[in-house]
């Protein structure tokens, strides 16, 4: 950690809750019970009539839309209470009274979710007559669009005992490996060069300038993780074998494939799917060319894994040092010049002391956006250095922040987006600072350290997140033959890599299933691609700029409010007049990217 930055701030949630002791938490648990228990009674009575719809669904429409309401209310609450506590246990995993509030908030949501399911399958079957009764009504209005797409899913909807079963199941089982693997990776020790570090700081140290340390970093992450592959295993077995069983138990109808569910979160179809990782296939070697020239950077032959993190390569004192409230102005500026309300957002971000950014012994690695939707207001979480690639980093979230804030007076259902849109967003606020911070160079050295990061981030996003996907897909498929030991996960890893980055670096990281915590995430799988498709759908709409002038914000902050109403497809077509289940699209972007990556290799 760097000395100079010594402004790093420290979320303020006391407007949500004084402290775990508030009384009110308890106060709000309690009423979400009773409610629960209210709301599974009045389900109980929907459940008969889910047999013949076509006559009895009429009758039971304003009991719905009442249940509709309140049980939204209470996830809001109980979302608000489980942001609080992993807001605490973000910044101290050891924190054991946040920790146990999780775990009864898991409970009581699964109990609701359970309570919900007869109105879930009720609102799937009903016909169009009926769907639109329900939708008359002042507050279900906004829900058309949540109604219509969940709707899409129906033919693999089980019945109502089944559904009950496998969300109270999920609680104890799915989700308790996801849970097993944050309580690995909160507790675990890195021995870096005879010190003890956590595995938030031993992360840190693979994103500094000292090559060695970088080295050792990597080594010992990598050792503490093969201290733990055996359970690292048999977490990514569990969770992805009870998906497929899931999967298959739903395929009565039709065949349910992974990549359907995941498509279907992510708000886009099959053929954008395969668009966007067949386009960047194609271009794999843009990242590639990022990685070796970075490598010419380094004065290196190959950069290995432990690198491709690394900032530019600098001269000790030489790289500059940002001071959080820097950073803020820095970003602040770089928004003001799309709207003075992006920019005066990210200073109120600060003032009011919604990000926390202080290094803690037992802090969660990676940063993150989050935000408590009873009072529309975001948070950011981060461990901040005072690295350039650390300013991005703040502005990335940031960038979410602001795609929650432009839609604050919206019903919160309407603010549903998916990860796709939501990573345009953050990364459209990167994008953003690094065309500021470039056209503000003052030296060639100055260009160089920016044009760095455009490179770091081509290769991440060309190679590392595809690699992943390739990684995940074959995990799927080898999963559903049989449980696959911690070597072959290993030999996989290696294979994926291989595939996407060739001879761009030294070596593969085939210990990356353990150490990457994305495929350990219980509630969602392929977790990566949305950051390659955020990457390129956002440089695709920057590069709109030009075209719309004085109107370009205006165009932009109708793109984010309408991402939880819209599928991306649709919602491209509807602003962009453009279609990203075409080849053309991405290829768009990605010579935007091919630009930036010639550009650095002109400066090395
Ligand atoms: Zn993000």
């Amino acid at each position: 950690m760097s000395d100079a930055v010594n402004d790093n701030t420290v979320w303020d949630n006391s407007n949500i809750y004084t402290s775990l002791e508030d009384k009110k938490i308890e106060q709000d648990l309690e009423s979400v019970v009773n409610k629960t228990n209210e709301l599974e009674k009045i389900s109980k009575e929907i459940l008969p009539a889910l047999e013949d719809l076509e006559s009895k669904g009429s009758s039971l429409i304003s009991t719905v839309q009442n249940f509709v309401v309140e049980e939204h209310a209470l996830s809001i609450r109980l979302r608000t209470i489980a942001t609080f506590a992993r807001c605490i246990t973000s910044t101290n995993a050891k924190d054991e009274k946040a920790v146990a509030l999780l775990s009864r908030v898991s409970k009581l949501s699964t109990n609701l979710r359970k309570a919900s399911t007869p109105v879930e399958i009720f609102i799937d079957r009903i016909n169009e007559t009926q769907l639109k009764e329900l939708l008359n009504h002042e507050e279900l209005k906004a829900w058309e669009f949540q109604f219509r797409y969940g709707r899409e899913m129906s033919d693999f909807q089980l019945n109502n005992s089944e559904e009950q079963i496998i969300k109270g199941l999920s609680t104890d089982g799915l989700h308790a490996w996801g849970n097993l693997y944050n309580a690995i990776s909160g507790k675990l020790v890195c021995e870096v060069d005879g010190e003890k570090l956590g595995l938030a700081n031993a992360s840190s140290l693979l994103r500094q300038n000292d090559r060695e340390k970088r080295i050792s970093a990597y080594h010992s992450i990598r050792e503490a993780w093969t201290n733990h592959e055996e359970s690292s295993a048999a977490i990514l077995n569990a969770i992805n074998g009870w998906r497929l069983e899931n999967n298959s138990l739903r395929s009565k109808k039709r065949d349910l494939h992974y990549l359907d569910i995941s498509c279907h979160q992510s708000h886009i179809n099959r053929e954008t799917l395969n668009s966007l990782m067949g386009t960047t296939f194609e271009n794999r070697s843009v990242g590639q060319r990022a990685l070796k020239a970075m490598a010419k950077g380094m004065k290196v032959e190959k950069l290995g894994p432990w690198d491709i993190l690394a900032p530019a390569p600098m001269v000790a004192g030489e790289g500059k040092v940002y001071s959080l409230k820097e950073s803020i102005d820095l970003i602040s500026e770089a928004f003001s010049r799309l709207t003075p309300q992006m920019g005066d957002f990210a200073q109120m971000m600060y003032k009011n002391n919604w990000i926390d950014s202080k290094p803690t012994e037992f802090r969660s690695p990676g940063a993150y956006c989050t935000g408590f939707t009873n009072v529309r207001e975001p948070r950011v979480f981060m461990t901040f250095d005072g690295s350039i690639g650390n300013v991005l980093t703040l502005a990335h979230e940031i960038g979410h922040a602001y795609h929650n804030w432009v839609m604050r007076d919206m019903p919160v259902v309407s603010t549903y987006y998916a990860m796709t849109t939501a990573e345009t967003a953050s990364i459209f606020g990167e994008t953003l600072v690094r065309d500021y911070l470039f056209e503000n160079c003052k030296t060639e050295k100055d260009k160089f350290e920016i044009t760095w990061q455009d490179a770091e981030s081509a290769a991440a996003m060309l190679c590392n997140i595809p690699a992943r996907f390739e990684f995940e897909k074959q995990m799927v498929e080898k999963r559903k033959e049989a449980n696959i030991p911690a070597s072959e996960l290993k030999t996989m890893m290696n294979d994926s890599w291989k595939l996407w980055y060739e001879d761009s670096l030294s070596e593969y990281d085939d210990m990356y299933w353990a150490s990457k915590l994305h495929f350990s995430i219980s509630s969602i799988g392929f977790y990566n691609y949305p950051y390659l498709f955020g990457y390129l759908f956002s440089l695709g709409i920057y590069a709109e700029k030009d075209n719309h002038g004085e109107n370009f914000n205006e165009l932009y902050t109708n793109i984010l409010r309408d991402t939880g109403s819209m599928n991306a497809v649709d919602l491209i077509k509807k602003h962009l007049n453009k279609n990203i289940e075409e080849k053309a699209f991405w290829q768009g972007s990605l010579d935007i990217v091919e630009k930036a990556v010639s550009r650095f290799e002109g400066l090395v």
